[in-house]
């Protein structure tokens, strides 16, 4: 069997080290990959939302299942695409992929179904935008309606900071078209985590519960990320709250679509606040996460083949889906000054000796191959992934492959993880 996967980051390494894992599994491609996947796969040079490229390559090919990473294929209508040319791919189509796409289209479908979430306004005048925020106060937050790579949402703690971003955003237009409506909302206090599930439309199963840490620095302070690190499962969404998620928020989620006729199949990923021990949605996105990605699938025991598979099929509830009882911690090294300013081309050593650590993985993202010598390419560029039996033991073990790998001005947070402690 051929396999394509499209994307390059942390979260395909992972889904390209998973799917090797099938022995029906003859052939990897990843569009484009980096230098970890250039290791399991073979890389082409073809764009994630080249659509047409990648359909030319996958028929060219004989490809018989794609998967995709990143959310901007699947909102730009990759899965409609590739189902068209009669190619199989797992993934929502582009109607269902507006749950990520525009964020006033999930917080409207949120208010009609009563799924809990912070209460909201949209806006396309920024007068009435800036009204609303001196009517309702500070803290508050402003959120770009579309995809802005993470950074369209601003937690403003003043009424002028939110007043800044939405002309920041609207009048400057800092993030184009998908600024041209805005979501204000009501600011969430709580603890943050993700729950991830596979659903065929008709049948949802929950993932592991998981943790990213968005802020760049230790304490979560500093500037949004894209995630510095990972934890699965996270203890703040017990199993009870997991069944309370699924009953609450992932079948009302996937009941509205069906009542606006439209069908989701693939990952949904929940991004969750949770107070007193009750979720409300911060927001939906199309795929896996990523950083949680590299948490969550080395703890999926079940193969992901037969997964995808059956979600395509439509016979999920056929299949058993088994997790480890362990936990798995995924620190990631990025390059110095990221997500502001950083420069690239540093030389990375040691990822062979972290390796060698039993249950660790390292997870590439920004990197790639130069005159024979590994180097980064971007901002997050490694994720260390152990498994372990519990949360100091896997913490532990992340760092001492973190202590093997180096690269000039490297930074990760030295804290990714202690918040399960609390709950040990
Ligand atoms: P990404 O795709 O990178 O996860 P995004 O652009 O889709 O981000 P959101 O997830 O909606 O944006 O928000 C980013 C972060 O902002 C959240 O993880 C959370 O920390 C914070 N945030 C968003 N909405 C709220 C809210 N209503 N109250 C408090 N914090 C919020």
């Amino acid at each position: 069997m051929k396999v394509l996967v499209v994307g390059s980051g942390g979260r395909e390494h992972t889904l390209v080290w998973k799917l090797k894992q099938n022995s029906n599994v003859e052939e990897i491609f990843v569009a484009s990959g980096n230098a970890g996947t250039d290791q399991l796969a073979t890389n082409i040079d073809i764009k994630a939302t080249n659509i047409t490229g990648l359909i030319e390559f996958a028929k060219k090919e004989g490809v018989d299942l794609t998967f995709v990473g990143p959310e901007a294929p699947l909102v730009k209508g990759i899965v409609d695409n590739f189902k068209t040319a009669g190619l199989k791919i797992f993934g929502p189509t582009k109607k269902a992929a507006q749950l990520e796409g525009s964020k006033v289209f999930s917080k409207d479908l949120m208010k009609k179904y009563d799924i809990p979430t912070a209460k909201y306004e949209s806006f396309t005048d920024p007068q009435e935008a800036i009204a609303y925020i001196k009517q309702e106060g500070a803290p508050i937050v402003v959120k770009a309606e579309g995809l802005a790579a993470g950074k369209g949402v601003v937690v403003a703690q003043t009424t002028k900071e939110a007043i800044k971003a939405v002309e920041t955003i609207m009048v400057n237009e800092k993030f184009g078209t998908a600024g041209n409506r805005i979501v204000i909302e009501e600011f969430l206090t709580g603890e943050e985590a993700t729950v991830l599930a596979f659903t065929d439309g008709d049948t949802i199963i929950p993932m592991v519960p998981s943790q990213d840490h968005k802020q760049a620095y230790d304490g979560d302070e500093g500037p949004n990320t894209g995630g510095m690190g990972a934890y699965a499962p996270a203890p703040v969404v017990t199993d009870e709250l997991l069944e309370e998620v699924k009953e609450d928020i992932l079948v009302p989620t996937i009941e509205a679509l069906k009542e606006e006729g439209i069908q989701y199949k693939g990952v949904l990923y929940t991004g969750l606040m949770i107070e007193d021990n009750k979720a409300k949605v911060l927001e939906y996105n199309v795929r896996f996460g990523d950083p949680e990605a590299q948490v969550v699938l080395p703890l999926l025991e079940t193969d992901l083949v037969e997964i995808a598979e059956a979600v395509i099929d439509e016979r999920l509830g056929k299949v058993n889906i088994n997790w480890s009882p362990k936990t798995a911690v995924c620190v990631i090294m990025a390059s110095e000054g990221y997500p502001i300013d950083y420069n690239t081309g540093k030389e990375i050593t040691g990822i062979a000796l972290a390796e060698k650590i039993d249950n660790i993985n390292v997870f590439q993202a920004g990197t790639t191959c130069k005159n024979n010598q590994l180097v980064t390419v971007g901002g997050r560029v490694l994720g260390v992934t152990a498994v372990g039996e519990d949360y100091q033991d896997t913490i532990t073990k992340a760092y001492q492959g973190i202590d093997k790998i180096d690269f000039k001005g490297a930074h990760y947070r030295t804290d990714i993880g202690d918040k399960a402690l609390g709950y040990e």
